[in-house]
């Protein structure tokens, strides 16, 4: 089912979202969320969408991303749900992206991130998975997970003359390079 986004200012987005216990992953409380981030991603346009943007505040994110996307980056991350995740830093050189997001409709802002990151999480079984990542995909894992944290794009933008509105980003910023 489609829900609707919560939007910055929201006090859900800013909380640590509450860790699941695999008896959750058997419930159908469970799968009916895992439906609702999709379809809500799905409507809403997104390549990633947290459990909290829809209001629910639990660690569940879930991704997808497949051959050429509107980014020009070709990234093929198929469906993937991310459970309880924990992020490991592998390389903290950074690369930049700009980044958008559901929950900050209308805007764009350009976000230094760490260029390789490890995640391991739980998959809907509640088996424990890893997945290294770099170039955009790290910046999109970082993205969601941020989103378990109370963490928003705009709170990591370290030059805020880089943040911009859609419509001026189309016209003035020359990079094409983001991410919703
Ligand atoms: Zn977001």
């Amino acid at each position: 089912m489609i829900k609707a986004i919560c939007r910055m200012g929201n006090p859900i987005l800013r909380k640590t979202a509450q860790p699941v216990t695999k008896d959750y992953l058997k419930t159908e409380d469970f799968s009916q969320l895992l439906v609702d981030l999709k379809d809500s991603m799905n409507h809403h346009g997104g390549i990633g969408i947290a459990a909290p943007q829809i209001g629910v505040s639990k660690q569940i994110a879930i991704i997808e991303l497949m051959g050429f996307n509107r980014y020009g980056q070709e990234v093929n991350l198929p469906l993937t749900a991310f459970i309880n995740p924990k992020i490991e830093y592998i390389d903290l050189t950074v690369q930049g992206f700009w980044e958008g997001c559901l929950s900050v409709p209308g805007l764009r802002g350009f976000v230094e991130r760490a260029q390789k990151v490890k995640v391991t999480y739980w998959d809907l079984n509640g088996n424990e998975q890893s997945l290294e990542a770099e170039g955009f995909l790290a910046t999109v894992l970082q993205h969601e997970l941020d989103h378990l944290f109370g963490v928003l794009y705009v709170d990591r933008i370290k030059d805020l003359t880089l943040l911009s509105y859609q419509e001026e980003y189309n016209e003035f910023v020359i990079q094409k390079a983001s991410l919703d």
